[in-house]
């Protein structure tokens, strides 16, 4: 008999169910073989109800929005407001009002660093990130440093990939004005104490953004209980569309923080010479906005929380398990990141062999993986190496997809033999 596609007690999700809604995995590729899409980190593959929203919204729905009077107009307006009700109960948002639509998690900590940061730090502020972030959660903080002549501190990661919370508190000052933190890792799968951090960091008076890419996809998560100032996520690594993601920010937060691009629709009025700025979030999301892609999200929203994410959650816990396990059988196999909590995400090495020989192979096995540094260069410094191979789940995903997994890998080490 076959392993049980998910071996968690806890599930309850109808895995041939959920794959069944998701079109794209029912392609073939090189040939005839089927997809298994291990690649949900860098992005994850669609539904269907988000599909058929983003096609419903254009062909039924569409035109711009806050803007006109006309029927279309203010179905699209109530489309996207609505989006942006359902997000911020998603993420347990006091309001609506918190939420700003954004293009990504790039765009987020681009605007705090800018609109939040950049006014505020001067020389003897420091901004403290660790030495796992995205490159998203670190080039813009050395930006902004190198902006205003604050200083850039970064907290060191141990060998099994996890943060020395130690040494974090020791580079924790009454200097620190912002703490940046991934809630999860994407190149180790670290899962970081991010609510205890957080309560940390107010005690020293710095403010917080969580890069949450990497958690919003996997985690139930409730800004109020996690205490921080901003979270900030993208839409495409969690079923909804690509262009489109969400900087959450306390409302009081928001409040003091100036306009990041000016233009149409943040503004209350404008004269020649002066213009008053709208409340946020219309103060943060200038121009036309991605309206089809805010509805897309919406419609990712209704379709996680149908599932429940707590549901999802112990479905990838116990496929995380399963692939341990198993990758534990093939003794060339090194991890790189063994994180005490780990959510999503498994990286590792091969003996000499090239993590880019290593995902091409396997792309010819039909395992869509991703290979290289993962926008995280100094955790690749960290380990000592280039680069590594990253399987990354989702909801998916099944023990069919690990088991593939590890064949592909067999069959690579065995050919490099
Ligand atoms: N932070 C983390 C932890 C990520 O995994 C990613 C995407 N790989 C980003 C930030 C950037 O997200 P985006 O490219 O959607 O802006």
């Amino acid at each position: 008999m076959s392993a049980p596609a998910t071996p968690h007690a806890a599930n309850r999700l109808d895995l041939e169910a959920i794959r069944r809604e998701f079109p794209i995995l029912a392609r073939r590729v090189h040939g005839d073989r089927a997809l298994v899409y291990l690649d949900s980190a860098a992005s994850s593959q669609k539904p269907r109800a988000v599909i058929d929203a983003l096609s419903h919204y254009y062909g039924h729905t569409h035109s711009n929005v806050h803007r006109g009077v006309h029927l279309l107009s203010t179905e699209a307006t109530d489309a996207y407001e609505q989006a942006r009700e359902k997000i911020a109960a998603f993420i347990g948002a006091a309001s609506a009002r918190e939420c700003v639509f954004v293009r990504g998690t790039t765009e987020a900590i681009n605007l705090v660093s800018q609109a939040w940061a950049r006014p505020r730090l001067g020389p003897g502020d420091e901004v403290l990130v660790t030495a796992m972030e995205h490159h998203s959660n670190l080039v813009p903080w050395q930006m902004v440093c190198e902006q205003t002549g604050a200083r850039l501190v970064a907290a060191p990661i141990d060998e099994r990939g996890d943060l020395i919370v130690d040494a974090w508190r020791e580079r924790l000052s009454s200097r620190t004005r912002l703490v940046a933190l991934t809630h999860v890792s994407n190149a180790l799968g670290t899962l970081n104490p991010v609510a205890e951090l957080t309560a940390l960091a107010h005690e020293a008076g710095a403010r917080v953004l969580i890069d949450g890419a990497q958690g919003v996809p996997h985690l139930p998560v409730d800004v109020a209980a996690l205490g921080c100032d901003f979270y900030a996520f993208s839409g495409h690594k969690m079923y909804g569309p690509t262009g489109i993601g969400v900087l959450w920010g306390r409302e009081d937060v928001l409040a003091e923080t100036g306009p990041w691009e000016g233009g149409g629709s943040m503004i209350r009025s404008v004269t020649l010479e002066k213009t008053i700025f709208a409340d946020p979030p219309q103060r943060f999301e200038a121009g036309t906005p991605h309206i089809a892609g805010a509805v897309g999200l919406g419609a990712a929203v209704d379709w996680l929380d149908a599932l429940e994410m707590e549901a999802l959650e112990a479905h990838e816990a116990g496929l995380v398990d399963y692939a341990l396990e198993r990758l534990a059988s093939v003794p060339e196999i090194r991890l790189i990141g063994t994180p005490r909590q780990r959510v999503g995400v498994i990286s590792f090495v091969t003996g000499d062999i090239h993590p880019h020989d290593m995902g091409t192979f396997l792309d010819r096995e039909g395992v869509a993986v991703r290979v290289g540094h993962h926008c995280a260069q100094p955790v690749m410094q960290h380990f000592g190496i280039p680069a590594t191979t990253r399987a990354s789940f989702a909801v998916h995903n099944g023990t069919d997809d690990v088991d593939a997994l590890v064949a592909g890998i067999r069959a690579v080490v065995e050919f490099f033999a």
